[in-house]
Parts: C-alpha cells; sequence; structure tokens
C-alpha cells in the first residue's frame, strides 16, 4: 500500500511516500517498507506558495513525476494535539477535521496547520482516505496523578491544563523495538525513552504503555531541546512580566525560541555545541552538563516511577548519533549501577545496538526512531480494515 505521510507546519509540509508490505504492523515483520520519495515545500505564505491548498498542488504535481504512474491509497497526517478526545489514529472526517480544529488552542502553531493540509488533501483528492496520527495520543494512559498540574481544578476544567505529553509516535514505537531487541513482552516491559531531537522528552514506560513524560500541557515542559529551556520556576515568568522587563509575547519567545542550547551556548544545533565544547567554549560545556544533568535526573526518576526499568534507551538525532552527549548522560547513572562500554558508544550504526558493559546492571539501548514510518504503518493498518 502506497502512503503518503505529511507533516504540515505553518509554513512548510514536510513529506515522504512509503510503501507498507502487507501485515507489516500487525505481525511486527521486519519488513519496515521502502520510501519511494521525500521531501519539503518550503516558504508558504510567499509569492510563490501562497497557502497550503496551492503546497498541496505542488506536491501532487511533484508525485505524479516521482511516482511513475503509481497512485497512493492514502494519506497519513502527523497531527501534534489530540488532547484528551484521542487516544490512537482516527480516520478522517469532517467531525474529526472539526475536532482537531477545536484541540487549536491547546497548540496553536501546529493544528491549524495540520487541519489546512487535511482539508487540502480533501479538495484535490476527495476519494483518498485520510488518517489523523497524534502526538499526544500514546500518553493517554498516563495515571492522573502523573497528568495532573498541582493547581486548582478549574484550570483543567475550564482550561484544559494538564499535562499531555508529545513525540507518542516516537516514543511508542522505540518502546516496542526496544522490547523486541530485548526479547521481553511489551506488555511487562518498564523502559526509559530519552528522544533527544531539536525538541526532547524522556517516557516512563511501564507494562508497555506511558506512565509519564516529561513534556507537559505544550512541548516546552522537561528536559533542555536546542532552543526551549525545558523546565524552569514559573516565577521567572511571571516576574518578569509583573516588571515590564518582558512582554508575554517576549516571554513566550524567549523561553521557546532563545533558550536551551541556544540560551546557553549560543547554538542549538547539538553538532556546533559538541564542538565548541572540543574547543574549550566553557559556556558550551556548561550547556552539555546542564542538558545531561537534567536528562539523568529524568531518568532517576523514571526508574522509580516505573518500579525498576528494564532499559535506558536513546532516540532521535542526538539520541541515536551523539556519542559523546550520551556518554555525559550514561556517567552520571552511576548510582543504578549503569556502566557504559565506550567502543560499543562510539561505534556508529543504523541498528538498534547495546551501549552498556557487560556489567551494567540495566541495559542501554540505541534505538533508532522513524516517525514516518510509524504514522505510515497506522494509516495503512486503519484503512485496510
Ligand atoms: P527534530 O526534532 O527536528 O526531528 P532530529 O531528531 O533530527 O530533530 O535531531 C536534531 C538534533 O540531532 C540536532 O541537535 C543535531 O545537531 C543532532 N545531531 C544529528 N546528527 C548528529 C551527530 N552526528 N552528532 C551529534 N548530534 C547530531
Amino acid at each position: 500500500m502506497l502512503v503518503l505521510v505529511l507533516n504540515s507546519g505553518s509554513s512548510s509540509i514536510k513529506y515522504q511516500v512509503r510503501e507498507v508490505p502487507d501485515g507489516a504492523s500487525v505481525d511486527g515483520s521486519p519488513d519496515t517498507g521502502e520510501v519511494i520519495t521525500s521531501g519539503l515545500i518550503e516558504r508558504i505564505g510567499q509569492a510563490e506558495v501562497p497557502d497550503h491548498q496551492r503546497a498541496l498542488d505542488l506536491l501532487t504535481h511533484r508525485l505524479d513525476d516521482e511516482l511513475g504512474g503509481r497512485t497512493l491509497d492514502a494519506v497519513g497526517h502527523r497531527v501534534v494535539h489530540g488532547g484528551e478526545r484521542f487516544s490512537g489514529p482516527v480516520r478522517i472526517t469532517n467531525e474529526i477535521t472539526r475536532a482537531i480544529e477545536r484541540l487549536s488552542p491547546l497548540a496553536p502553531l501546529h493544528n491549524p496547520a495540520a487541519v489546512l493540509g487535511i482539508r487540502a488533501i480533501s479538495h484535490s483528492l476527495p476519494d483518498l482516505p485520510q488518517v489523523a496520527v497524534f502526538d499526544t495520543a500514546f500518553h493517554r494512559t498516563l495515571p492522573e496523578h502523573a497528568w495532573r498540574y498541582a493547581l486548582p481544578d478549574s484550570l483543567y476544567t475550564e482550561h484544559g491544563v494538564r499535562r499531555y505529553g508529545f513525540h507518542g509516535t516516537s516514543h511508542d514505537l522505540v518502546t516496542g523495538e526496544a522490547a523486541a531487541f530485548l526479547g521481553i513482552e511489551r506488555s511487562s516491559f518498564a523502559a526509559v525513552i530519552a528522544h533527544l531531537g531539536n525538541g526532547a522528552s524522556v517516557t516512563a514506560i511501564k507494562d508497555g504503555v506511558s506512565v509519564d513524560t516529561s513534556m507537559g500541557y505544550t512541548p516546552l515542559e522537561g528536559l533542555v531541546m536546542g532552543t526551549r529551556s525545558g523546565d524552569v520556576d514559573p516565577s521567572v515568568i511571571t516576574q518578569l512580566i509583573v516588571r515590564g522587563t518582558y512582554t508575554a509575547e517576549q516571554m513566550d519567545r524567549l523561553l521557546n525560541k532563545e533558550s536551551g542550547l541556544k540560551g546557553l551556548a549560543g547554538e542549538s544545533d547539538m553538532r556546533a555545541v559538541a564542538e565548541a565544547a572540543e574547543d574549550g567554549d566553557r559556556y558550551a560545556e556548561l550547556a552539555l552538563d546542564v542538558a545531561s544533568y537534567r536528562l539523568a535526573k529524568y531518568v532517576g526518576a523514571y526508574h522509580v516511577a516505573v518500579g525498576g526499568t528494564q532499559a535506558v534507551v536513546f532516540t532521535a538525532g542526538i539520541g541515536e548519533n551523539a556519542a559523546g552527549f550520551r556518554a555525559r548522560v550514561v556517567d552520571r547513572l552511576g548510582a543504578l549501577g549503569i556502566t557504559l562500554d565506550a567502543a560499543a558508544n562510539e561505534a556508529r550504526s543504523r541498528d538498534a545496538r547495546r551501549i552498556s558493559g557487560e556489567d551494567s546492571a540495566i541495559p542501554v539501548l540505541v534505538v533508532p526512531t522513524d516517525e514516518e514510518r510509524a504514522i505510515a504503518e497506522a494509516t495503512a493498518a486503519l484503512v485496510r480494515i
């Protein structure tokens, strides 16, 4: 089945077309399917590509060339926020599209863009089945003690203020792959999964499902990220706004776009920060220290949350590639009896692998993620029903 995976942002659309082999998601077949083509349509809103409809028209023309006469069977949309309603992928109808639209206040940059992408496809290719796959859905299993903030109930009931969690598609996929790698039944698997990309989150897995996660009401909470601060004392924000040092908009920008590695080291990209640290840059070194310390604290906390983890797993751009950063984190986990195999950690590979020492009390793994594959498989599975 040929599936178009779309990740619609406000000014760009990322796409990938995948061949999903029959039964891949059902029997756990190792055949992960072929990427037929992929790309990016940028600068939506500017002269050549005034809106999402025009971007999708461009994309369908491009695909006519690139697919060599083959036609798409379905479209899978990455949707950032599924609120409390969506706990798994769904076939898109007009009602579902409106529900995604109603969740826009929770993800003002992302959900409206996804809705524009869905409507543009409905307009140009009305017969094509569409599926929405939500970043939040995997975290619908969080127990209330994990998703509640210690705020008056009205914040939750009237404003939907609670922890939702994100990166769910990746945490879900990587959980399954890690359990399979270790030969543990997923339904009895406890793990701590660190998805470390430009955005970063860590999830506590118990009995194969998410029981806690570091991102909260928005993707700002938790770890030190490329440009996001992660956890800070909320009084920093209120005080600086009350004093008039920052407007609310400036503060939002500061926390989301100018903080994290960028705020500490002046660079948001891990490769640049790691190189600067190698060259002796004190602020780059500090950024790596703060980020690795924060993550190690979460691993300790989630080890407790899951009643003793069976694995610590690194994934996404930094998790899969930044050996030096992984070493900094693992070096802080000695209290859990965790040790690093330095050579295994440095070895490069595209496969799932173990990087902990033989004597490590808990295995540490690197497991590549592939969100497009997960979205394509979820889409195919729903469309086949
Ligand atoms: P996104 O959240 O945008 O999907 P990715 O998962 O692609 O992000 O991760 C991007 C991050 O991965 C960047 O900080 C980048 O520097 C880092 N990264 C990618 N390759 C390497 C590498 N070889 N060494 C260190 N960091 C890397």
